[in-house]
């Protein structure tokens, strides 16, 4: 396929939008030239390939899909079913999965589809049996108030969203908090690691339905082999969710204990961070959870979005390519180094380094709040998102942290020399930010004063580390 392919089918796709409405187009526009000027280091994000974003503008975008592969409440799913099977053919084949169900929109989409089935599949209700079997018609109204009290108040064990864990995993301000009785694991006050024995003393005391292994923002390997120990002893259905290091998992970078796949009953994930396919997400089990996972839609999700199915599949055939192995090992390899770019110039790392794809900086060693630090980061050109550490003083609003990750440059090319000059700048920027006080003179947590001049010589400084690398090089849209 010629570049020139590329260049033509974006720019003749935003001269049809610009037809109906130039403001979609331009913005458009200025989002490519957004992205391929700032630094990115957002953990949790990428760039898709041209062929991905391709397979989601067109008409899959039209059909109405639910139900599964062969098994449709619409007519004329053929071709749906066509791209659907071929996503989860190659999400099993990339995986090692028995069953993979591609629909969910999102990750907390697809964490909520597999709550749903090891609810119904562990939980000993005669109603929900009843409902099950189809038989909804013979339920009394006592059988529905006796399925509703069964299946609220499970217990789930789950990462502490300070250490690292996703609110979907119990979290108060998520729906995961409010129909879960949760628990949470934390990490070593010392050491910022898990600590397996602690977990195993939870689990034993606490007897979860589900343990959840799984991060956002925890910068080390998970050893999932025993945290299904751990579950098996307390007969808890142990679920992973993977969404932000399945690029790694998919790469073969996290291989044994450290691979999710063969340990958990059942696995999320999203598509469109490390993996770097399309947003979206995905659903891997065991057998005998897959007929439970695939009521997914219309139990708990909306229709398909065959679009996006039809990109993931693009994405998933991409990993399956000998390449993002090599990707997959340059991630981690940049992530060291910026790592370590950091430590050298006194940053303060929580667990002191990382060896996955992202680096969480505790920047109450620059007298900062992570708000601040995002901010003045963000007036230098550099991307990246305020995070809680662990026992945060600031909270999750204000935060002490600063997450940052490499997937995003690692595809653009950049490499572990420009990850210790990305170092250098980030520390530069943190160094010479000073925290503001509010008008009556008590320390603000949002305020700061960062010198304009450095700002700018910074965000020109990260502008010269992207250059040899472009974005999208075969893309031109003048
Ligand atoms: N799970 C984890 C571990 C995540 O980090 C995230 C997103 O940040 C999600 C789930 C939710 O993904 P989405 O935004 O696609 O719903």
């Amino acid at each position: 396929m010629s570049r020139n392919a590329e260049s033509t089918a974006f720019r003749s796709a935003l001269e049809v939008i610009r037809a109906v409405e130039p403001r979609v187009a331009d913005a458009i526009g200025a989002e490519l030239t957004d992205q391929r000027e700032s630094l990115k280091l957002i953990a949790s994000e990428n760039y898709a390939s041209p062929a991905t974003l391709l397979a989601m503008g067109n008409w899959f975008s039209d059909k109405y899909a639910e139900g599964t592969v062969g098994r449709r409440f619409y007519a004329g799913c053929q071709n749906v079913d066509t791209v659907e099977a071929l996503a989860a053919e190659h999400a099993r084949e990339l995986f090692g999965a028995a069953h993979a169900y591609v629909q969910p929109h999102s990750g907390i989409d697809a964490n909520l589809v597999a709550f749903w089935a090891v609810l119904a599949d562990r939980v000993e209700s005669p109603a929900l049996k009843k409902a099950q079997v189809r038989q909804v018609n013979d339920l009394t109204e006592a059988d529905w108030f006796a399925l509703r009290r069964e299946l609220g108040n499970q217990r789930m064990l789950g990462m502490s969203l300070d250490a690292g864990g996703h609110l979907t995993h119990g979290f108060r301000p998520n729906i995961s908090g409010k129909m879960f009785d949760q628990r949470s694991y934390g990490t070593d006050p010392v050491t910022g690691l898990i600590d397996y024995d602690r977990v195993a003393e939870a689990a034993r005391e606490f007897k979860p339905l589900i343990l959840v292994g799984g991060y956002s923002a925890y910068p080390r390997k998970v050893n999932f082999r025993i945290l299904r120990e751990i579950a098996d002893s307390v007969g808890a259905t142990f679920m992973v969710d993977m969404a932000h290091f399945a690029g790694l998992v998919a790469g073969k970078v996290f291989t044994g204990d450290f691979d999710p796949v063969p340990h958990a009953h059942i696995v999320t994930t999203t598509t469109h961070k490390s993996l770097r396919g399309p947003r979206g997400g995905m659903v891997l089990c065991q057998p005998e959870l897959a007929d439970q996972v695939d009521r997914g839609c219309p139990m708990v999700l909306g229709g398909p979005l065959p679009h996006v199915m039809a990109a993931k599949a693009v994405a998933l055939a991409e990993a399956r390519r000998p390449d993002f192995a090599d990707y997959a090992t340059r991630i981690v390899d940049n992530a060291q180094a910026l790592a370590e770019g950091l430590l050298r110039r006194g940053a303060k790392l929580v667990t002191g380094g990382t060896d996955n794809h992202l680096v969480l900086i505790d920047v109450s060693g620059y007298g900062l709040t992570g708000r601040q630090a995002e901010q003045a980061l963000l007036d230098s050109g550099i991307v990246t998102n305020r995070n809680s550490v662990p026992q945060d003083a600031n909270g999750a609003w204000y935060t002490s942290g600063i997450r940052v990750g490499t997937p995003a440059l690692t595809t653009r090319g950049l490499g572990t020399a420009e990850m210790d000059q990305t170092a250098e700048l980030i520390h530069t920027v943190l160094a010479q930010t000073t925290a503001g006080a509010n008008a009556d003179g008590t320390p603000s947590k949002a305020k700061y004063t960062l010198d304009p001049d450095l700002a700018d010589k910074i965000a020109r400084q990260a502008t010269d580390l992207l250059a040899p690398h472009p974005l999208y090089p075969a893309i031109n849209l003048t």
